[in-house]
């Protein structure tokens, strides 16, 4: 378990930038040190523990590109058609068991190991045999051509995949590529998560006329899902400072993150601020982000706290800012910056300058052919439909303080984002 000193995420300014929050979280949490070994089966995902080299080149030997006839290119026809008798075979997994003799050409398969002396091989839609059974090569084919020499995808000892990178299908791909069997990665991020409110049940229980159900809760658990973590649901903590000090006392030592949702405003019923400072420290940070509020960071017994705004919009938000790069740097992950992609706006918006909104979307090809994006028509950060149906976020930078139709912004996908 990584234990992290109480003043971990101490700040000293006024406001905080989503760059400044990256860059703390970055440099002052530390992965929790842990490996397991698992099969390539159960690698996706997974965060890479420690660098793999490549323990043999790829292809592993040299072998034709394409079905066709191998040759030697001192061979080559200089001009006009030449024909060359045939001898030999080779299929793909087969050893080439004689070499190219000098005028002759091999029939050869896609993945077949080139024979000893050929180096050039004609794609069998480019002859044709004559009536003697002999092959008929045109003249213009490059030495070299269709073969793929040893190595040229990998070289031996390259470092293919590195420590830190989460594994991809085409990563474990390259492991099995190498015949490994399984892969070192970092264990888990174990997360508690609660939900905090009074006026807030569960799906499924029954609801007073003032309740709503808990929507948060599942939103964050799935976003901690997508990032390989295991989730513990600690179900709904009510306003009250004592039931929310025991209630975050009691996961610390079996988690390695505890995330709440709601109650870290300034009013007299958030008690988040005071419930975590009864057991352990609590910074607010303060960013310059929109949609979000004050941003709760604490430890609690050298667990990292991070207590996010409950309005939907607010969570989700400050989730990819705060939460994802404290999971990365939690599981010993490079962080991935997340980079947004030129659109052209087809809204107008005003901003406050020095700091950055988040603008909810969708995204479809103008009759130019130019991508471009719509702003959902309202803009409160409890509209769950906000984000249901959206594409992603534009990101207003804060230099920004309009946008106008026609104007390049920053697109992020939600399925960049999470
Ligand atoms: P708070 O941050 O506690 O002041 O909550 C801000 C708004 O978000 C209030 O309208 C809450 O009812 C709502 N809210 C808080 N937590 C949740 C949750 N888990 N699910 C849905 N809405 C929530
Ligand atoms: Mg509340």
């Amino acid at each position: 378990m990584a234990q992290l000193s109480d003043d971990c995420f101490a700040f000293g300014g006024p406001m905080m930038s989503v760059d400044e929050a990256v860059g703390i979280i970055a440099a002052r949490v530390t992965p929790v040190g842990e490996v397991e070994t698992v099969s390539l089966a159960q690698a996706d995902g997974r965060i890479l523990a420690s660098e793999i080299s490549a323990p043999l080149p790829l292809p592993p030997f040299t072998n034709s590109a394409v079905d066709g006839y191998a040759v030697r290119s001192g061979d080559l026809p200089p001009q006009g058609e030449q024909a060359f008798p045939v001898t030999g075979r080779i299929q793909a997994g087969a050893l080439a068991r004689e070499s190219a003799r000098p005028g002759h050409a091999i029939r050869i398969f896609t993945g077949a190991p080139m024979p000893e002396g050929a180096d050039t091989v004609f794609m069998q839609e480019d002859v044709r045999v004559d009536e003697a059974g002999k092959v008929v090569l045109p003249a213009g084919l490059k030495p070299g051509a269709n073969v793929r020499p040893a190595g040229e995808d990998i070289s031996a000892g390259h470092s293919a995949l590195k420590a830190g990178q989460r594994l991809r299908p085409q990563d474990i791909a390259l492991a099995a590529a190498f015949g490994l069997t399984e892969v070192e990665v970092r264990r888990r991020i174990r997360v508690a998560v609660f939900s905090t409110g009074n006026e807030l049940v569960s799906p499924g229980a029954p609801r007073a006329a003032a309740q709503l159900f808990d929507s948060n809760r599942f939103m964050l658990m799935a976003m901690f899902s997508r990032l390989g973590c295991e989730v513990s649901d600690l179900g709904i903590l009510r306003d009250d400072r004592a039931s929310l000090a025991s209630g975050l006392k009691q996961v610390a030592a079996a988690h390695d993150l505890i995330l709440t949702t709601g109650g870290v405003s300034t009013g007299e019923e958030d008690h988040v601020k005071a419930g975590v400072e009864d057991v352990g420290t609590l910074v607010l940070w303060r960013m310059a982000i929109k949609p979000g509020r004050p941003v709760a960071m604490g430890i609690i017994g050298g667990t990292p706290f991070i207590g996010l705004p409950g309005n939907p919009v607010a969570s989700f938000v400050t989730f990819v800012h705060v939460v994802r790069p404290t999971v990365l740097a939690l599981a010993g992950a490079m962080q991935q910056p997340l980079v947004p992609m030129p659109v052209r706006a087809a809204f107008t918006y005003k901003k406050k300058i020095a700091r950055r909104e988040y603008v909810r979307v969708n995204l479809h090809k103008a009759a130019d052919g130019v991508l471009e994006v719509t702003k959902f028509p309202r803009e409160g950060a409890g509209l769950l439909s906000s984000l249901v149906d959206t594409d992603g976020l534009v990101e207003l930078g804060e230099e920004i303080t309009q946008v106008q139709p026609g104007q390049t912004v920053g697109f992020l996908s939600y399925a960049s984002l999470i």
